[in-house]
């Protein structure tokens, strides 16, 4: 009989899942099921239909869903697009999701899967082993699962869901962003690089709006510097590995295997951290304006992409927590910045006085027709709240969550994961039960994984795909 296997969520991961499969003849042996809804089968939800103004965080060079060919993103634009950027330039993220469409569609077209195009409302556990999938159409068994299923519930840290003038997730922002009154006042409950996702949208609409950025601390990411040409000495996977004790390395060693890193570069880590460690705009402006060594150390932390969740699952619990409460929000600061262009549009709109930031928010109190904020000092009166806070990241509150992820919760397939999303043997990527105990053949990838597999990002899945891919099952057949 055929093994069955099912992909449940078509983002970069299902499709890197699909893709890593393709490679091996054995799939001809399998019959293949896939899930998705339509809006955003093939895409995911950050590379759904939507403005060209909403950007990609990184360079077109780095978003390759190919692993045996860096620029195959870039090469797609050229082939596709009428526009003659490069490799290093910021592309439309519903390019990317264009392009991610199309492979997926090459796979499709070899590999004639079966597309369900509904959302997956349950996942059980069968006495045999296998794994039911169930929709609101179809119930299906499969010997191998796949979950891909991206990203949780939105938050709403205020608790304003349901109130007319607030829009509790922005995307996409052609529905959901186009229908203000000119001259509204518009606040942006945030400062990530969603936010500035939203801001480059109404700041590029016909009408005019005065924009507030709202949050606690008014800080904002850096932008991206050009990448430079460096080796890394002392922050490489050969250190790591010989460096392990029981398996682990102190979070201790990898400070100062950074701090030496960026010695060898020319770099004052403390200095730098104080001109730019907080992201406020003077910082945004300085970095627009003189020269610094970002440069480099954002190019440091690039080249750890590939083995990053390597030095992360070296860390004990420990450590991990103490990364997470002191270290991850100045790593994450450095690490994913936004395109150049979005934060000379931020630092003119602020001074034109037709951005503004507020910091030290402490509590939103609804109105009639707006919303009064109250700041440590002062308190702001706004028409229309959009909430740009991001998505939950803990899986330990089901009754926050997606049906299907509150389900998986509630009957102990899936288990909160300390630093986020759920828990997995890693890197075979299996899911880790109370109830079932480590459970075989059923994977989870993708941002469902982030507390294991930090920052994963397109190529990074597919390098994960492949490895669950060719390592766990296809190689048994
Ligand atoms: C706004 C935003 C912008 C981002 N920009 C960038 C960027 O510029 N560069 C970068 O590298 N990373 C970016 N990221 C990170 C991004 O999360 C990853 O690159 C990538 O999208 C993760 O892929 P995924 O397949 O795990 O999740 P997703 O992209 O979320 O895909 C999951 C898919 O599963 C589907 N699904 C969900 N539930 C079910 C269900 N029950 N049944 C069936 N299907 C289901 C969803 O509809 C979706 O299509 C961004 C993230 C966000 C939120």
């Amino acid at each position: 009989m055929k093994k069955r296997i099912a992909i449940v969520g078509m983002g970069p991961a299902g499709i890197s899942v699909l893709r890593a499969m393709s490679q091996y003849d054995a799939y001809q042996a399998c019959q293949i099921v896939i899930y998705n809804n339509t809006q955003t089968f093939g895409t995911g939800m950050p590379y759904q239909k939507d403005s060209d103004l909403l950007l990609i965080n990184q360079t077109a060079d780095t978003m390759s869903i190919d692993p045996n060919n860096k620029l195959d993103f870039v090469n797609w634009v050229k082939e596709h697009k009428d526009s003659n950027q490069g490799p290093k330039s910021f592309l439309p993220r519903t390019w990317y999701g264009e392009y991610l469409k199309s492979k997926l569609d090459e796979a499709i077209e070899k590999m004639h899967p079966e597309i369900i195009y509904e959302d997956a409302r349950a996942i059980r556990v069968q006495e045999d082993g296998r794994y039911q999938v169930e929709t609101d159409q179809t119930s299906q068994s499969f010997d191998i699962l796949h979950l891909c299923i991206g990203h949780l519930a939105y938050q709403d840290p205020y608790n304003l869901r349901g109130h007319n003038n607030y829009i509790h997730h922005p995307y996409p922002v052609q529905e959901k962003l186009t229908t203000f009154p000119e001259g509204s006042h518009i606040g942006i409950i945030g400062t990530g690089l969603t936010s500035i996702d939203l801001m480059r949208f109404l700041r590029n609409q016909p009408k005019h709006y005065d924009l507030s950025f709202i949050s606690r601390s008014g800080g904002f990411s850096l932008y991206r510097e050009p990448e430079t040409d460096l080796t890394l000495r002392y922050l490489t996977l050969e250190n790591l590995e010989k460096n392990r004790k029981n398996g682990f390395v102190p979070l201790e060693k990898m400070i100062e295997w950074f701090r030496l890193e960026c010695q060898e570069h020319g770099v004052d880590f403390d200095r730098l951290v104080e001109r730019f460690g907080t992201g406020t705009t003077p910082q945004l402006r300085e970095q627009l304006e003189t020269q610094t060594d970002l440069d480099i150390v954002q190019t440091i932390i690039g080249k750890m992409d590939p083995y990053i969740a390597d030095y992360m699952t070296a860390l004990k619990v420990s450590d991990r927590r103490l990364f997470y409460s002191e270290y991850e929000s100045l790593f994450h600061h450095l690490r994913a910045p936004m395109p150049k262009q979005s934060a000379e549009r931020l630092i003119e709109g602020v001074d034109n006085q037709e951005i503004f930031v507020y910091a030290g928010i402490q509590s939103i109190e609804p109105l009639e027709d707006g919303f009064t904020i109250q700041l440590a000092n002062k308190s702001v009166t706004i028409d229309y709240l959009i909430n740009a806070t991001g998505h939950e990241m803990s899986l330990s509150e089901p009754e926050r969550q997606l049906p299907l992820i509150a389900q998986l919760v509630d009957e102990y397939i899936l288990e909160a994961e300390y630093n986020g999303g759920a828990q997995v043997i890693w890197p075979s990527a299996e899911a880790v039960s109370q109830k079932y105990g480590i459970l075989n053949n059923f994977y989870v990838h993708g941002q469902l994984v982030q507390g294991i597999q930090y920052g994963n990002s397109a190529h990074l899945l597919m390098q994960q795909a492949t490895k669950v891919v060719a390592l766990d099952y296809f190689k048994n057949f």
